[in-house]
């Protein structure tokens, strides 16, 4: 009791002080440091703090959703609407997970990077590009526009022909067709990733990317290739 009144006292002194000083800052602090109240309430605040944290349900729960994604709504609504020519049973199996895939792989933030990342000749841009930069190349695979079907539907609409050729191309399309032709010599033998990736390259044609005809250091770096390369590769960590 004498103690709080002592310290009552002292707080009251203080105050007054403050008030004549003008200087409320400077003598508080010095003269509440000296006394063992401060010293014991600073003991207690930390453990003030966290019991509350615990004990309530608020404070977790505003912990939780802390991710935050770049990624936009699109990428992960994007859709795929794949039509198989009179495909075989192995065929059909095989290349509806390549497509399911396909959708896994648009719909992570590792592909938005490295569609976003990608580098040429020491910058951010691809060969035969059309003229666009990285983020439109990006936005124009969610928008997914086809030339022949070009509305901006969020969606991959393209056919699939199955043929066989015993040469070194493992699947072509042109311009005036809305499918894609694969060749099985290839299709037979791959892995799901791979499927998956011929495919984005090929539909990357229906959205209007080329690359050279034969094998130049720079194709490579050209849209279908190097994006039909991400697919196949961040793919295969699905597998
Ligand atoms: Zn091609």
């Amino acid at each position: 009791m004498k103690r709080m009144l002592a310290i009552f006292l002292l707080m009251s002194l203080m105050t007054v002080a403050c008030n004549k000083d003008g200087t409320p800052t400077d003598d508080p602090t010095q003269t509440t440091d000296g006394t063992t109240v401060d010293g014991s309430e600073d003991t207690t605040d930390p453990t003030d703090s966290t019991d509350p944290d615990s004990d309530t349900d608020s404070d977790p729960v505003t912990e939780v959703p802390a991710p935050i994604s770049t990624l936009p709504a699109q990428a992960l609504s994007f859709s795929t609407n794949v039509y198989l020519y009179s495909p075989t049973t192995y065929q059909e199996d095989k290349y509806d997970e390549a497509v399911a895939l396909v959708k896994k792989v648009v719909g992570t933030e590792a592909f938005r990077k490295a569609v976003l990342n990608h580098t040429y000749s020491g910058s951010k841009q691809y060969a035969n590009n059309n003229g666009l930069t990285n983020a439109q190349i990006y936005q124009s695979i969610l928008d997914a526009a086809e030339k022949l079907t070009p509305s901006k539907n969020n969606r991959m609409d393209v056919g699939v022909k199955f043929y066989y050729t015993n040469n070194s191309v493992v699947g072509y399309t042109n311009g005036s067709i809305t499918y894609i032709n694969v060749n099985t010599k290839y299709f037979n033998g791959y892995d799901i990733n791979e499927v998956a990736g011929n495919l984005f390259h090929e539909w990357l044609h229906k959205l209007g990317y080329g690359h050279d005809s034969t094998a130049t250091t720079r194709r490579p770096y050209s849209v279908p290739y190097a994006v039909g390369y991400m697919i196949r590769n961040l793919g295969k960590n699905f597998l």
